[in-house]
This record gives C-alpha cells, sequence and structure tokens, in this order.
C-alpha cells in the first residue's frame, strides 16, 4: 500500500515524501479512505502508531477541496489533552499541509494568550486547542466554532484523566450539530463510551495495535570522536565488529567517496553510490551490495532512498543528518521485517546540537558507546556524567586521547547496542545525556 493508493491529492503527497514517509502505517490505511469518505471514525490508537498523520492528512485534503471566499473560518477544531501533543499536532499539520496553503494555529493555556489571538484574528482553517484555553478565548467572543466541519477529539482517555472530560462536554454544543467527528482513545473508559454515543454519528471502528517503533526496534549506539578520527573509528568498528552488511551514511558526496577511497585502500572494499556516479555504476555497485559481494556501501541520504535492502544488519552514520526525522530514516533501514538492526552513529563537536535534537525527537537518551580507542568526552553533556573509576574520557579540542579504561582496542563490544527490546541496558547509557 502507497500513499498514492490512498488517492491523497499532490500536496500531500509531495510533503510526504519530503518528510521521508514511504508507506501508510496501519491505522492510516484503514482511517483515511473513511474520513475522507466523511465518516465518523473512532480509532483506538495510542501516539506511536501515526494517528496524527491519520486524521491530518484527510482533513487537509477535505478542506483543501473547498474554495475560500472571504475571511478564513476555523474549518476543523482538533482538542488535545496536553500542550506538548498540541503542538506535536500543529508542527504534524505545518509539515503535511506546507504545500496546501491552508493555515493553522495552536493555542494552550499557561502562556499569555495575546499572539494566540492575533494568529485566530489572521485567520486560520484549522485549529489545535487545549480544553482550557479554547473555553477562554470562546467566552472572551475571541474566536468563532460556528463554522467548524470536521472536529477531532484526540487522546480522550487523557482528556478524561485529566479532568478536562467536563470541558469537553461544554464545547461540543459550540460546534455545529452537522460535522464530522473522529474521536481517538487508547483505552476506553464507560465515560468516553458515553461521550463517543453522544457525539459520533455511526462510528467507523478503527483498532490497531501498537507497532514497536523504529526506534525501539533498531538498537542504538552512540560514539564520540573528533572530526578526524572519524575515518580511524570506522575503520576499527569494521575491523572490531561482527558486520556483514553496512550502510555508512555521510553528509557529502564527497565525503562519500573520500570515506570509500580511503577504507579500501586500508583493506576493506567499500563502495560510494551518489548522484554524480553514472547510472550503470549505481546499478552494478547496490547490485553486489544486495547479493552481499559488497559489504560496505558508502551513500548520502538522497542517493540511499532507492536502497531497500532486507537484512541490512548495520547501519552507521558517519555524519549525524540534518534533522531528526532523517535520523529515524536511516535507522530504519535496518532492523526491517522484525529483523534486528543496529545503528552506530560518530558524533563529533560539530554534531552535538543535532544529537540534542535527535533525542529530543526520540524522546529518549541514545546509549554512549565508550569502549572504543577514539572516545572523547562532548560539551555541554547534561546532566554532568557520575564519577567514574576508569580514565578513558578525552575532550573536544584537546585531541585523541587514549582508549583507556583498561578496555583493550580489540576487545569486542557487549550488549552495548541490542535493541531496546532486547537489552534494558540500553535504556541507560553509560553516562552522558544530551537530553536539556
Ligand atoms: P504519531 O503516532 O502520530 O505520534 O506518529 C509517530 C511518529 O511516526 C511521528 O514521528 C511521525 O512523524 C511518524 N510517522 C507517522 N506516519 C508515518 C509514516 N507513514 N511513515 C513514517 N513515519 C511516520
Amino acid at each position: 500500500m502507497t500513499f498514492e493508493n490512498l488517492d491523497l491529492i499532490a500536496p500531500l503527497l509531495k510533503a510526504l515524501k519530503e518528510e521521508g514517509y514511504e508507506n501508510p502505517t496501519p491505522i492510516q490505511e484503514k482511517s483515511i479512505p473513511h474520513i475522507l469518505a466523511n465518516r465518523d471514525i473512532f480509532g483506538a490508537a495510542q501516539t506511536g502508531t501515526g494517528k496524527t498523520a491519520a486524521f491530518a492528512l484527510p482533513i487537509l485534503q477535505l478542506l483543501s477541496a473547498q474554495v475560500q471566499q472571504g475571511n478564513r473560518n476555523i474549518r476543523s477544531l482538533i482538542l488535545a489533552p496536553t500542550r506538548e501533543l498540541a503542538i506535536q499536532i500543529g508542527e504534524s499539520i505545518q509539515a503535511y499541509g506546507k504545500h496546501t496553503g491552508l493555515r493553522h494555529t495552536v493555542i494552550f493555556g499557561g502562556v499569555p494568550q495575546r499572539s494566540q489571538v492575533e494568529a485566530i484574528r489572521r485567520g486560520v482553517d484549522i485549529l489545535v486547542a487545549t480544553p482550557g484555553r479554547l473555553i477562554d478565548l470562546h467566552n472572551q467572543r475571541l474566536l468563532k466554532l460556528d463554522r467548524v466541519q470536521i472536529f477531532v477529539l484526540d487522546e480522550a482517555d487523557r482528556m478524561l484523566d485529566m479532568g478536562f472530560i467536563h470541558d469537553v462536554r461544554r464545547i461540543i454544543p459550540l460546534i455545529p450539530i452537522q460535522r464530522q467527528t473522529l474521536l481517538f482513545s487508547a483505552t476506553l473508559p464507560s465515560e468516553i463510551k458515553e461521550l463517543m454515543g453522544k457525539i459520533l454519528k455511526n462510528p467507523i471502528h478503527i483498532e490497531v495495535t501498537p507497532v514497536a517503533s523504529t526506534a525501539e526496534r533498531v538498537g542504538q549506539s552512540m560514539y564520540f570522536v573528533t572530526r578526524d578520527q572519524k575515518r580511524n573509528l570506522l575503520h576499527h568498528v569494521l575491523t572490531e565488529q561482527d558486520i556483514n552488511s553496512v550502510l555508512v551514511f555521510t553528509r557529502t558526496k564527497h565525503g562519500a567517496d573520500k570515506v570509500a577511497r580511503e577504507l579500501t585502500k586500508r583493506g576493506i572494499p567499500a563502495e560510494a553510490i551518489h548522484g554524480n556516479k553514472s547510472q550503470n555504476s549505481r546499478q552494478r555497485t547496490l547490485g553486489d551490495f544486495k547479493s552481499k559481494k559488497l559489504r560496505v556501501l558508502i551513500a548520502t541520504d538522497i542517493a540511499s532512498r532507492g536502497i531497500d535492502v532486507d537484512q541490512l544488519s548495520h547501519v552507521i552514520n558517519f555524519d549525524l543528518p540534518d534533522t531528526p526525522e532523517t535520523y529515524i530514516h536511516r535507522i530504519g533501514r535496518t532492523g526491517r521485517a522484525g529483523a534486528e538492526g543496529l545503528a552506530l552513529s560518530f558524533c563529533s563537536e560539530d554534531d552535538v546540537d543535532m544529537l540534542k535534537d535527535i533525542q529530543r525527537h526520540l524522546k529518549s537518551t541514545i546509549p554512549v558507546f565508550k569502549d572504543h580507542p577514539f572516545h572523547i568526552t562532548p560539551p555541554n553533556s547534561s546532566p554532568p556524567a557520575p564519577p567514574k573509576t576508569g580514565g578513558n574520557r578525552g575532550s573536544f579540542g584537546r585531541g585523541r586521547q587514549g582508549g583507556g579504561g583498561g578496555n583493550s582496542p580489540r576487545s569486542k563490544p557487549q550488549g552495548q547496542n541490542r535493541p531496546a527490546s532486547q537489552s534494558r541496558d540500553t535504556k541507560r547509557p553509560s553516562g552522558q545525556s544530551f537530553r536539556d
């Protein structure tokens, strides 16, 4: 199943491509056709299943189909229990809807209302809101909900847990009875069942079991290293670890060539594929990689798009990518079809900000693997590393420091990077954290 099969319009397909989404998730596959057919939906789905896109994409499509004259009205209202979720939904709508010309804004409490009110006054098609602030602004007559056509109640059970269900009940009469309603809830307490009976008309029930996210399926580890030592570290890792098929990502084509040349020179045959290579040469290289004749393939993000290899055991981020989404996309190339995959990332001083972004996005910390000769301590690690007895910590700017700590450079990494489902160790990295 592809997004094209779901009959999504070109501006959405373009945005999805830019996001690196290749195929719809089960909830997207099941919900989108019904929502596009104007049906009410009850979705039993948790965050992490792709449920935001499952409702955001068809809403954007339905609203795009209407020609708007004069001022914009709020035609879709999305209620979320927390400001974090509301912001996340807003970000998704921004990403998926960027080529549609539709406008949205996000409102939530705990911050001054002025900029939120201004955004609404300028005109929005989609409003994402937490219940309290929505009622507040409505009471002040700063927004109107009488043109809402599509109403989404996201994480209804959390609304209940957080005591917002009364607010929700007060909001329902403010929106037209003639509307489409989409309700999502991971669990189904009796109050939610009752609410569903009142606000949904002949709904389609859609249930999906939570799938392990890419980040959970793929074991990840972070190697701190200076930029200059990355090539040595790569050689070390490829020599020391049991890696039978690896895709190495570099930021630039030039970098890809350089890495491939140097590895080959040092006895590890490697090839680079990128846009500057001829189609023939790329096909040949890919063929060799797929048939396992070639063990190490170096690629840039763009060149890697067409690479669909099963049983790729490892991905190495020689350079961290520019966006967290690209990171997820890259590491998702391993661990496919339930296979266990490992993703190793090299983080130098230039990559530290990106690492923070990635970890914020993952909502977890990537375990740091220190047992290699090029390990250094990066700046701004927060919270500070606990006291250590061993001594293999270098520092950026001071060049390479020994791989001490009593670790032989030839020692095999142990349990460093199994997927979270395999090893509890990976939950707590050995010392450093980059979350802020
Ligand atoms: P959600 O359940 O909506 O919070 O989505 C969980 C994560 O999955 C988000 O980071 C989305 O960007 C991502 N995502 C949603 N749909 C897809 C898809 N079809 N392909 C790849 N990633 C997706």
